[in-house]
């Protein structure tokens, strides 16, 4: 069991007020909140060591430099990835696809083929679909069922010895469907093409060894996991990071300059043009101690309670439907109720306190699949407690009666 009283402690921002009242957040697929412990390391940082890494040969360089290879070791252990020169530190998750699909154009070519699921994020359809514009490869999808799974019988037959490349979300977003990524990736491995995880999603929820998968290609972003914005990581097998090509050009990416000819360093840094986010980095490390000192399997069995409480008592909501009924889900309810906006009950609930998303959520082929301008999503975290549930169900019931 996980110790919710002193882990609620720990989120300073956990008990502010929203509208005059307790703030009930749920609204952690889009981002989490931040323990203090990982606060702590961002003001220690920039009072203390703030320097720009790799290069310098002064002592709060070196600190700094020190701090940010340990925070890609620790990423390094955590994701169970073989060598350390295989994560990339990025801005996040959008970032990581952009660079791989980038990196794609001179290894794709007119005629061969790219996989999609049905269930992505906006940033993991559009980087492709624009590398498919720039190589005349054919983009192709994996359709989705009512439950919002992946349509199993249809996915083995769009595989052909045409597929280069596989991108899937590990978890949906907008519905929390977990993915059958390992058929997906044993299918992909028939036809030897590669694999993008969008791990964006499933990071916060499960702890994914990249070995042990096979993957090619995860990424991430540290702030949906405790950490802060605008830092992730690109995990990829070594021999794809050596065969793409840079993404950006600039300092820290280079071996020697001249006007004639530049030579690339090695990995990582090959990938990592420019002062990174030193502090970010390195927060995103201490937010993998934290999540990792709790447990992931102890994360993991407290959110599916909370989904399981959570459903149960949202469905006694008459006309409330939910989207994603997978069995193999994270702790995300998307829905509606029957006659009303999501806008509207989104506004509504936050006056009272709660913080869910509304519309689309980058999502936008769901919702054309479901035939609906977006749904209410409730996103559970560890820190969240079943009696925010409640004043969450008694908000949406105000929020019905105030809208019928
Ligand atoms: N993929 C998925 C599944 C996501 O949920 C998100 C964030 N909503 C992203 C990609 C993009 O992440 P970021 O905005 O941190 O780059």
């Amino acid at each position: 069991m996980i110790d919710i009283d002193k882990i609620r402690k720990d989120f300073p921002i956990l008990s502010r007020k929203v509208n005059g009242k307790p703030l009930v957040y749920f609204d952690n697929a889009a981002t989490s909140q931040t323990p203090q412990q990982v606060i702590d390391v961002i003001v220690d940082y920039y009072q203390n060591y703030n320097a720009n890494i790799h290069r310098g040969v002064h002592s709060l360089s070196q600190e700094a430099t020190d701090a940010y290879e340990e925070a890609r070791e620790k990423i390094r252990a955590h994701f169970n990835v073989k060598h350390k020169e295989e994560i990339i530190f990025t801005a996040g998750t959008t970032h990581g696809i952009n660079l791989v699909a980038n990196g794609f154009s001179s290894l794709i070519k007119k005629g061969d083929e790219v996989l999609v699921s049905a269930l992505e994020h906006h940033s993991n359809i559009v980087p492709w679909q624009m590398l498919c514009e720039r190589t005349g490869a054919k983009l192709k999808v994996i359709p989705m069922t009512q439950e919002g799974e992946l349509d199993k019988l249809a996915f083995a037959e769009l595989f052909t010895e045409k597929t280069k490349l596989v991108f899937v979300n590990h978890v949906s977003n907008a519905l929390g469907t977990i993915n059958p990524i390992k058929e997906i990736i044993a299918k992909a491995k028939e036809v030897g093409a590669a694999v993008l995880l969008d791990g964006a999603q499933a990071a916060p929820h499960i702890k994914a060894d990249v070995q042990v998968l096979d993957v090619d290609f995860y990424v991430v972003s540290a702030h949906k996991m405790c950490g802060p914005t605008g830092v992730g990581i690109l995990y990829g097998k070594k021999d794809w990071l050596e065969k793409l090509p840079p993404y950006q050009g600039g300092g820290e990416m280079i071996d020697q300059v001249t006007f004639e000819k530049t030579t690339y360093a090695g990995l990582p840094h090959k990938f990592e043009a420019g002062t990174p986010n030193i502090c970010g980095g390195i927060a995103f490390g201490v937010a993998l101690d934290y999540m990792n000192e709790i447990g992931f399997d102890k994360i993991a069995a407290y959110e599916h309670e909370l989904l399981v409480y959570g459903t149960q008592e949202l469905l006694k909501i008459e006309g409330l439907r939910i989207y994603g009924t997978s069995a193999e889900k994270t702790a995300v309810i998307s829905f509606n109720i029957e006659g009303l906006h999501p806008y509207d009950i989104g506004t509504i609930v936050d006056k009272l306190g709660v913080a869910v998303r509304t519309g689309h959520h980058c999502a936008q082929p769901i919702m054309d699949y479901y035939k609906i301008p977006g749904t209410v999503r409730a996103s559970f975290s560890f820190y969240n407690t079943k009696e925010e549930i409640d004043v969450l169900v008694e908000s949406v019931k105000k929020a019905k009666m105030m809208l019928s």
